[in-house]
């Protein structure tokens, strides 16, 4: 016999955690969509109830009884935060809020114990799977086209952008720093920061909730992540005359440097290091506030869901397609908080999603990986039921409004349940696009806002209102619900809408 040492030890385990690696199969599920999508709540709530053993009925494994258990290991990414799932359940079980949502990347390894489906498999002994999910938001991935832009052309065109109608009247501040500018000025921190900061409060008043647009890159100006006030993000677009040579020393050039930057040292080792390793893909999608928020919400969110699209499958001769080792071959794109809706009216959003993503894919160009499009709700606030008016049974949604929420001019406590009837969707999702029929209506905008740009000077008001879509959703924020009882009886998890369909389509096959 003898002693082993204990760095031999620590070889040894290293040698046995190598091996299980090898052996336990993994898959590295994305989770993404942009920001207040439902990221952190549809994590939490996925890996709750896998662990607890919710009511998953259409989650094959568990339905059948064939998963035996679900488990948090140490995750392999040593460099990336962890999700931080136990303060996200407390936030949603014990003090019923919501927990704080996706700023950054994190990880999280769920591993699952199950018995083989296959009569082949299962005499070979139970399966394991490493589940590998992966949050980083959105915005992220809405940088891609950055790449193939020098500063010049993204400059004009994020110029061009801001002077949309719907977007000019939210640039104000920057479009009056932007004229003060001078591009071939000597090179400045404090202006350079100054226009920065306006160009950043511009997008982030772009993505509040009464206008829920999408299209706002460069992502990391919303979703900073580490490198917030680093240089790398303290540049912005300028109004450039034409193409002329300047000093380096210049405003310009400063910007060109901080945006080539950019490019290198947040975009592609983001796409590099983390994209491209992942297996499966699911794309959050507020549908509801783009909805809400009208016609310009809902034609920015398509051409984000366009942009996004092209990060799957980027040109074969691109610089992401060169770095990409695996492909994602399942996609689902879900429109989240369904259960601010009636269960009737579940399809229809479902249906506006489809509406949507269909227009993103023929944008994009797009095929291969296998798409699926759901509605749901990863934690289900409401509960259903009818309220009787002149005869009529009204559908209800029933559920406790945060505090502070006001719902018809009443103030609520977080402490009282109303039960209000919340609206419909049209049965038609055509007519929410009706308005914005011309298939390329932003880039003739865009096109028309820079022929005129040329000769007149910026116009931060503009008079132009535009109407709002033809529904009538109301939204308010409900309180995360009681917990309710588990099949089996055991425990207490999460309700959800179809979590357990989504779950199915992004991992029921690797559990075969
Ligand atoms: P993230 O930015 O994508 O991480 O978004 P979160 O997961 O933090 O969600 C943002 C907010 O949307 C939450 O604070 C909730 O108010 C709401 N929310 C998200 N998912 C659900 C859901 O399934 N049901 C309901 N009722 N609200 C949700």
């Amino acid at each position: 016999l003898t002693t082993l040492t204990d760095d031999a030890w620590l070889a040894l385990n290293n040698v046995a955690d190598f091996a299980t690696g090898l052996v336990t199969p993994s898959v590295r599920l994305g989770v993404t969509g942009l920001s207040r999508a439902g990221k952190t709540v549809f994590i939490t709530a996925l890996v709750h109830n896998l662990i607890k053993g919710g009511r998953m009925p259409l989650f094959e494994p568990m339905a059948t009884g064939r998963l035996a258990r679900a488990s948090l290991q140490p995750q392999p990414d040593d460099a990336v935060p962890r999700f931080d799932y136990e303060a996200h359940v407390a936030d949603m079980v014990d003090e019923r809020v919501w927990p704080s949502s996706t700023r950054r990347i994190s990880e999280l390894r769920l591993t699952v114990a199950y018995e083989s489906a296959s009569y082949f498999s299962r005499t070979l002994g139970s399966g394991k799977l490493h589940i590998d999910i992966v949050d980083y938001p959105g915005e992220w991935l809405l940088d891609l086209p950055l790449l193939t832009k020098d500063y010049a052309t993204w400059s004009r065109e994020a110029v061009a952008l801001s002077r949309l109608p719907n977007r000019a009247r939210l640039a104000g501040d920057w479009h009056r720093r932007l004229e003060a500018a001078d591009p071939a000025a000597e090179e400045d921190e404090a202006t350079a920061r100054g226009l920065a900061d306006a160009f950043t409060g511009y997008l982030a008043a772009c993505r509040a909730d009464e206008h829920a647009l999408s299209m706002l890159p460069p992502g990391r100006f919303l979703m900073p992540g580490d490198l917030d006030g680093s240089p790398a993000l303290t540049f912005s677009p300028l109004v450039l005359e034409d193409d002329r040579v300047v000093p380096r020393t210049s405003m310009r050039a400063m910007m060109e440097r901080r945006f080539e930057a950019y490019k290198t040292h947040v975009v592609r080792p983001f796409f590099r290091d983390h994209f491209a390793r992942l297996d499966r893909q699911i794309v959050l999608v507020d549908a509801l506030s783009a909805l809400n928020a009208g016609p310009h919400a809902m034609r920015d969110l398509e051409n984000a869901l366009a942009d996004i699209l092209s990060c799957f499958r980027p040109g074969r001769t691109s610089w992401l397609a060169s770095i990409l080792t695996r492909r994602i071959d399942r996609i689902l794109f879900a429109a989240t908080k369904a259960d601010h809706l009636h269960h009737t009216d579940h399809d229809r959003l479902q249906r506006v999603l489809k509406r949507l993503v269909k227009r993103a894919i023929k944008k994009a160009e797009f095929a291969g990986a296998d798409i699926d499009i759901l509605a749901l709700a990863a934690v289900r606030a409401t509960r259903e039921g009818t309220v009787r008016r002149g005869g009529n049974a009204l559908p209800t949604i029933i559920g406790t409004p945060m505090t502070g929420e006001i719902v018809d001019g009443e103030r609520f406590d977080g402490k009282t349940e109303i039960a209000m009837f919340p609206g419909d969707l049209p049965k038609d999702p055509e007519s929410l696009f009706a308005h914005l029929e011309s298939e390329s209506e932003l880039e003739e905008a865009v096109a028309k806002v820079e022929s005129e740009s040329k000769h007149q000077p910026l116009q931060p008001e503009s008079k132009l209102e535009l109407s709002r879509a033809g529904t009538d959703v109301r939204y308010v924020r409900f309180r995360p619900p009681k917990l309710e009882r588990s099949p089996d009886g055991l425990s207490l998890t999460l309700p959800h809408i179809r979590l357990d369909r989504a779950l199915q389509f992004l991992i029921g096959d690797k559990l075969a």
